[in-house]
Order: structure tokens, then sequence, then C-alpha cells
């Protein structure tokens, strides 16, 4: 059994941008970060993805709106940072707070400056799998994993547990399209899903994006599949906060050819492409002007 380690892989993509970046003649890529109320999380992992963009020489810019923030102050700044020449990405956090619209604070980004890929201009493209969108970040990264890995999809069965719009339906339209380093046969299945274990027990390459602690256990693993665990899960045990993924990792590992470990696995190549696409977005600007 093989343990597939983003944090690795992540390092060698973060590198390669930091080289990158240091060789730009002019100005440095500029990242904006937008967050909405008080969660402790949310704060946690923007502050992870500036740290990021400081060690590979993108600039962060923060905007922190409080909780009572409508539709439309947020829309304005998102428009401000549209506008804004030096600004080549915008972030808004996930979730926002129950009042607001996250498709349509997502539809006012300019889908040249979306580094998540949620707008609907690149989604509509993975779909249609036409070049020159931003794909989001974790189905991007899950891909580059599993080809710097050399784990094989061309005709594979991958089984995607969650439809949720970032990341289980765009990396199934990523990895079944017609490219030589995707071609796989994939099935998403959700909450309503019938026959869950069966269905999964099918997978080659088994990817769990559901948001339940250790919920895939070895009853749902082909003895020699892949599995790649996208939840992060806090759970507490004796006192102390702990992070765990959809599979559980003690009983499914010893089944698997390999597997992706939480934490260590699919996160850190997340916040690897938000990188990469943040420089994909400076080239498009930069191009622009
Ligand atoms: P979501 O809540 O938007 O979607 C979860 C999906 O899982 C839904 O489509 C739902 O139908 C399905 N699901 C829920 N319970 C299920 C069950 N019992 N059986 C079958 N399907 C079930 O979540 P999301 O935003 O897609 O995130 C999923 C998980 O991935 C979360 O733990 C999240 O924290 C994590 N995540 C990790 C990264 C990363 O970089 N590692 C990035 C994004 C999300």
């Amino acid at each position: 059994m093989r343990i597939l380690s983003g944090t690795i892989i992540a390092k060698q993509i973060l590198s390669s941008l930091q080289q990158q970046i240091a060789n730009l003649p002019g100005r440095k890529p500029g990242l904006a970060f937008i967050r909405v109320g008080d969660d402790p999380s949310s704060l946690v992992y923007i502050r992870k993805k500036q740290k990021q963009c400081q060690e590979v020489g993108i600039l962060s810019f923060d905007t922190e709106l409080p909780e009572s923030t409508t539709q439309e102050e947020l829309c304005h700044v998102i428009k401000e940072y549209n506008n804004t020449p030096f600004v080549d990405g915008i972030l808004v956090q996930l979730p926002l707070p129950a009042h607001l619209d996250p498709l349509s604070i997502i539809e006012t980004i300019d889908p040249r400056k979306d580094v998540d890929g949620f707008h609907p201009m690149n989604m509509g493209k993975l779909l249609l799998g036409q070049k020159g969108g931003i794909i989001p970040c974790t189905p991007a990264g899950i891909h580059h994993l599993l080809i710097e890995s050399q784990v094989p999809l061309a005709g594979k069965h991958v089984v995607i547990v969650g439809r949720s719009a970032i990341v289980g339906k765009p990396l199934a339209a990523l990895l079944v399209q017609k490219a030589p380093t995707c071609n796989a046969t994939v099935t998403i299945v959700h909450s309503q899903s019938l026959q869950l274990p069966q269905l999964c027990k099918e997978a080659d390459v088994l990817i769990a994006a559901m948001g339940c602690a250790k919920y895939i256990t070895s009853s749902f693993v082909k003895p020699g599949a892949v599995v790649i665990d996208v939840g992060i899960n806090k759970v507490i045990q004796e006192g102390i906060a702990h992070l765990v993924g959809d599979v559980d990792f003690a009983s499914t590992a010893p089944l698997c050819q390999a597997i992706t470990p939480v934490p260590g696995g699919v996160g850190p190549m997340t916040i690897a492409y938000l990188l990469k696409n943040t420089l994909e977005c400076y080239e498009t600007n930069i191009r622009k002007t």
C-alpha cells in the first residue's frame, strides 16, 4: 500500500511557482481575499492561504466585512477589485452568512479573476472541455495528484461520493474529459443513492467528498483500489480536536493499492492550485493591459 502525499507534490508545485514569480519582469501577482462574518474556520483557512501566497511571492489583499454585510455591499467590494488592475484574482471565502446568495455573488466576480473557478463561465468551459477556463482548485489538485502518482485513469472506473458544485461535479467533468490524462468512466453517488457501498466497491479509484467523518469503511472498497479522501472533518477525541477524513483510514488502508492521508493529502494540493490559478489569472490580466 502506498501513501499518496499531497504535501510532497504540493511542495514541488509551490517551488516551481516561486521560481516563475521571482523571474517575472514587472509587478507581482495579486490575490484579494474577502471574508464576511466571524467564522473562525474561515479565518484559519484564509491565514493559511495568505501565508503560502507570501512564500511564493504573491501579494495578498484583505477585506474583512461584518456579518451584517448586505448583498449589495459585498458585490460593491467585488466590483472594486474587478476594476483594480494590480489585483489578478478574487477569492470570496465560503461559506457565507445565510442571508447572502453565494451564486449571485460568485457571478459578480470577473470570470478572468475567478481563482476558485466557481463562476458559471468557468464551470461551463470545464463541462464543454473548452480551453482557457479556470478549473476549481480541489478537482485540479486531485487530478494532478493522481497523474503525479502514476495512477492510470483512462478506461478506469472512478466513483465520486458527493455531488457538490465545488468538488464532486467539477471533478467528474474533469476526469471524464477526452484527454490522455483523463478518459475515466465516472459515477457520482450522493446522499440519495441506493446501494452506496456496492457502487463504491466497483471503483478502481474511489474519491470520498461527502463531509462525514470516517464514513467510508473497508466494506466500501474493492481490494487494490486507489482511495482519495477529500473530507476534512473536525472531531473531538478525549477532549482534543483532530482533523479526520471521510475515509476510515485504519480499516481501508490495508486493502488499498494507494490512499491519501488526512491531513497531508488533498488539502495541500488545493492550496497549491489556488496559487497556480492566481498566476494563470495574472498572465491573462497582464496580456489584457
Ligand atoms: P457539501 O456538503 O457541499 O457536499 C457533500 C456531498 O456529499 C453532497 O453532495 C451530499 O449528497 C453528499 N453526501 C453527504 N452525506 C452523504 C452520505 N451519507 N452518503 C452519500 N453521499 C453523501 O460538501 P463539499 O463542500 O463538497 O465538501 C465535502 C468534504 O470535503 C468536506 O469535508 C469538506 O470540508 C471537504 N473539502 C476538502 C477540501 C480539501 O482541500 N481537502 C476542499 C473542499 C472540501
